[in-house]
């Protein structure tokens, strides 16, 4: 504040200071009133003259405020969840399209028809899978398939011979081309020109063609030591996986979180679209009866326990492991299986590893 606005400022306290002492005595009661006059003129001179120094000053902040506000309110509409979705719902009526066409290639095993009139209720499974949260796992209505390979038409004499215990670990290499391997999680989307030939489990299960055979084996295998184990929800097309995750995703959104919050935390307990194994009909969802929950609680089942001591007999993994979540960004799932082929299962489980880890170590 320069010179010129002090003295004013002193002048303007004296004139007051003047006056008030005048009126004090003439009026020596209402002295209070002088006093109160004095400290409010004097506090509201100073203010204004305050104001007018920096007049600048406050102009130039007022601007940067209102540009703030102004911004970030016309931002928001770009965070929100529909515009960034319009491109993944152009995806999925393009996918829906190539699933057609997969459709007319499906081959009908042998062993595949016998479970063909089998129904279940994959529907309900399909929502409930990889959802942590039990209040979405709720299954009911089902058939089981140890129930269809125990009808009639199945021999069991066809017995599936495991993994010869005499192939000896050097002459197993493991290729970055083999379909078995193919590595899919969100680092690793599912390749674009990436082919396969889904074939039919039963009327609304399928799966990659070529994983029909180990999986009814180690049906048949668990049935014969009296496990019973329940598949469910093993192809699913990006539509499905794309509709699973936006569900997740908007309810988290109705509870309060951004889009970007609802997204990552989606992320953990669904499969973000295009990085599922189900997609590339690899992987099987498997319960039993008596459980019939895609929790924690599968993995010490009885079910649970024979598939993480025998499935790699017969070419699958339990896929993400109980202390390997911060690799592969998925929590525990005991009911997830992938097939992977005999060689590479037993290479994996044998040295517990997780998907990710054996393609660095093992893989060339
Ligand atoms: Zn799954």
């Amino acid at each position: 504040m320069n010179v010129n606005f002090l003295q004013k400022k002193v002048a303007f306290k004296n004139r007051v200071i003047l006056r008030v002492d005048t009126f004090n005595k003439k009026h020596k009661r209402l002295s209070f009133l002088g006093m109160l006059y004095a400290v409010c003129a004097i506090t509201l001179y100073n203010l204004m003259l305050y104001l007018y120094v920096n007049t600048k000053r406050f102009t130039a902040l007022a601007c940067i405020l209102l540009f703030f506000t102004l911004s970030s309110s016309f931002s928001y509409p770009a965070m929100t969840l529909n515009i960034s979705f319009d491109s993944d719902l152009e995806a999925v009526e393009d996918n829906s399209e190539a699933t057609a066409v997969l459709s007319q290639e499906e081959v009908a095993e042998s062993e595949a028809e016998l479970v063909a009139d089998q129904t279940v209720d994959s529907q309900v499974l399909e929502e409930a899978d990889e959802v942590v949260n039990p209040d979405a796992a709720e299954i009911d209505d089902m058939a089981s398939v140890s129930e269809i390979l125990s009808s009639d038409a199945v021999s069991l004499d066809d017995s599936f011979v495991p993994l010869s215990e005499s192939a000896s670990k050097e002459d197993i290499s493991f290729s970055s081309k083999d379909w078995k391997l193919v590595l899919v999680n969100k680092q690793h989307p599912i390749p674009d020109d990436y082919e396969f030939t889904l074939g039919t489990i039963s009327d609304n299960m399928k799966c990659d063609e070529r994983v029909i055979t180990p999986l009814l084996d180690m049906l048949k295998a668990a049935r014969a030591d009296g496990v019973n184990l329940i598949v469910c929800s093993p192809y699913r097309d990006l539509g499905r996986q794309t509709m699973l995750f936006s569900n997740k995703v908007d309810r988290y959104m109705d509870g309060g979180l951004s889009y970007m919050e609802a997204y990552n935390l989606a992320s953990q307990a669904v499969t973000v679209p295009g990085s599922s194994e189900h997609q590339i009909g690899l992987a099987v969802d498997i319960i039993t009866d008596g459980y019939t929950s895609l929790d924690e609680g599968f993995g010490d089942t009885a079910a649970g326990k024979w598939l993480s001591a025998n499935s790699m007999r017969y070419g699958f993994i339990l896929r993400y492991p109980k202390g390997k979540e911060h690799i592969t960004s998925i929590e525990y799932e005991p009911w997830h299986f992938r097939y992977v082929g005999q060689d590479a299962a037993t290479v994996i489980t044998e040295n517990g590893l997780c998907l990710e880890e054996f393609w660095n170590k093992f893989v060339d």
